[in-house]
């Protein structure tokens, strides 16, 4: 099959020391012998071996465009298994630009946002998940979730899958065959013996599930909610922990204040600061304390920071407050601990179970603490970075969560003893499901939507 031949500047689009263009596709040689003249002028692309790199010249007609070096590599040892070459030039904005031209010119057509990997996946390179990864890879936002998508782009996910494809399949052939011979094979004694795999199988599902669970705290930051009372410091701690003055710290209580919504990196972790409105009418927490939309805040977040002032004492809103917060991952901070104390730890503990920390925002005393116990609630020994499956990806969930489903209801229907051809039916379902997360029996909608998120030049 004929393909057309994509070119895209695979580098940033900024000034930088090295800008890179790539080609790929059929005429990616043709073209590059028409727009690259070596030193000498004495050779051309098409004839050089694989993998191996040029020094000379990019031209457009008699102009020369760019001092470059030029990478070949040919079908099937590239990214996209197609012909591939890549044009080391200068950085500037102007020249990369300059140089797409001159290749466009010549023949390529601009690449879409993602095509080189959506090529890599077509022409069978790596897997859907695989190719998911260099989404998150492009996309990561901290080392953590960088590592994750890296054991992911290793297969990790993809052999899983597939060995529980196989055993799907091999038991639904099993029976099929055994409903179409029943002379031959008997289906005696098969359903206990297919829910023991069944089951074995749900059990690796739902770790991966809950695998899910952590990718997706990594990959988006953990959500967390910061409450407490008018006045007892949040807006501060925020300050320190973005480091830069967002958030309005003000004397009045209750006064209105910015819309907040934070993205705080610590040590490589990444916390979403969520609902902004929480934050703002901090009242609503307070006095409405049935409010939906206070409870919504709470109910949503991964960690709530609840922030009491210590130089005041406990009240009935801070009793409150502790009824909404008793089954979340919760660090109280008492705040200002540079006043003197009319509320200690113990008389916290008497109310509530969680950790405690003492700082002061004002005087930025604690600040460490609070950073290092964010890190060890999500990072000791409950994630794994090297090997542990993760799946960071919500599509991949989701069929999960079928295809658990489906299982489920194979074990049903052992239970209530129906028969086999009952079974078959929902283990090609959860077949099915497991396939769309390797990108088998995908609609071609499922395949391009995935690959128009992906950068250009990718
Ligand atoms: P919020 O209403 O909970 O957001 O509280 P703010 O961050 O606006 O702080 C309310 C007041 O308490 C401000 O005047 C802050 O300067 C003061 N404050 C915050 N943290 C501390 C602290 O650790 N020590 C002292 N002495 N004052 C603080």
């Amino acid at each position: 099959m004929k393909t057309d031949t994509i070119a895209a500047i695979a580098t940033a689009l900024t000034p930088s020391g090295i800008g890179i263009i790539r080609i790929s596709g059929q005429d990616a040689m043709n073209i590059i012998d028409k727009v690259y003249r070596s030193k000498n002028n004495d050779k051309l692309l098409s004839d050089v071996k694989s993998h191996t790199i040029h020094y000379g010249y990019i031209y457009d007609g008699e102009e020369m465009v760019d001092e470059v070096m030029v990478l070949v590599m040919r079908a099937p040892n590239s990214y996209t298994k197609e012909d591939t070459v890549e044009i080391d030039c200068h950085g500037g904005v102007f020249v990369m630009k300059r140089i797409l031209e001159t290749v466009l010119k010549y023949g390529a057509r601009p690449a879409e946002p993602g095509e080189f990997t959506k090529r890599a996946f077509l022409n069978g390179r790596i897997d859907l998940s695989q190719a998911e990864s260099v989404i998150d890879i492009i996309n990561s936002k901290n080392e953590y979730a960088l590592n994750s998508s890296l054991s992911q782009l290793k297969g990790s996910i993809k052999r899983d899958i597939i060995k529980n494809r196989e055993k799907l399949i091999h038991e639904i052939a099993f029976i099929e065959t055994a409903l179409d011979d029943p002379e031959h094979i008997s289906l005696e004694g098969y359903p206990e013996k297919l829910y023991v795999i069944v089951a074995k199988m749900l059990e690796e599902i739902n770790h991966l599930i809950k695998s899910a669970d952590n990718g997706k705290i990594i990959k988006e930051g953990i959500k967390t909610a910061i409450v407490g009372k008018p006045n007892a410091g949040k807006s501060s701690l925020l300050n320190i922990l973005v480091g830069e003055e967002r958030a309005i710290v003000t004397d009045v209580e209750g006064t209105t204040r910015d819309t907040l919504e934070e993205n705080i990196n610590l040590s490589g972790i990444s916390l979403n600061i969520i609902d902004t409105a929480g934050i703002r009418h901090t009242e609503d927490i307070v006095e409405k304390i049935g409010v939906d939309k206070a409870k919504n805040c709470i109910d949503l977040a991964d960690l709530v920071i609840y922030v009491i002032d210590s130089s005041k004492e406990l009240d009935e809103n801070d009793f409150a407050i502790m009824e909404q917060i008793r089954d979340k991952k919760t660090i109280i901070l008492l705040n200002k601990s540079d006043l003197s104390s009319k509320t200690t730890a113990e008389d916290v503990k008497k109310h509530i179970d969680k950790t405690i920390i003492s700082i002061s925002a004002k005087e930025e005393i604690g600040i460490n603490d609070l950073e290092n116990k964010i890190k060890d609630m999500f990072f000791s020994g409950k994630i794994s970075f090297n090997d542990e499956v993760m799946i960071t990806n919500v599509r991949h969930k989701n069929a999960l969560a079928e295809a658990k489903e489906s299982l489920e209801l194979v074990i049903n229907s052992i239970r209530n003893g129906l028969p086999e051809d009952f079974f078959s039916i929902d283990l090609m379902n959860a077949y099915e499901s497991l396939g769309t997360i390797i990108g088998e029996s995908l609609e071609e909608d499922l395949v391009n939507e995935i690959f128009s998120k992906f950068c250009m030049g990718k």
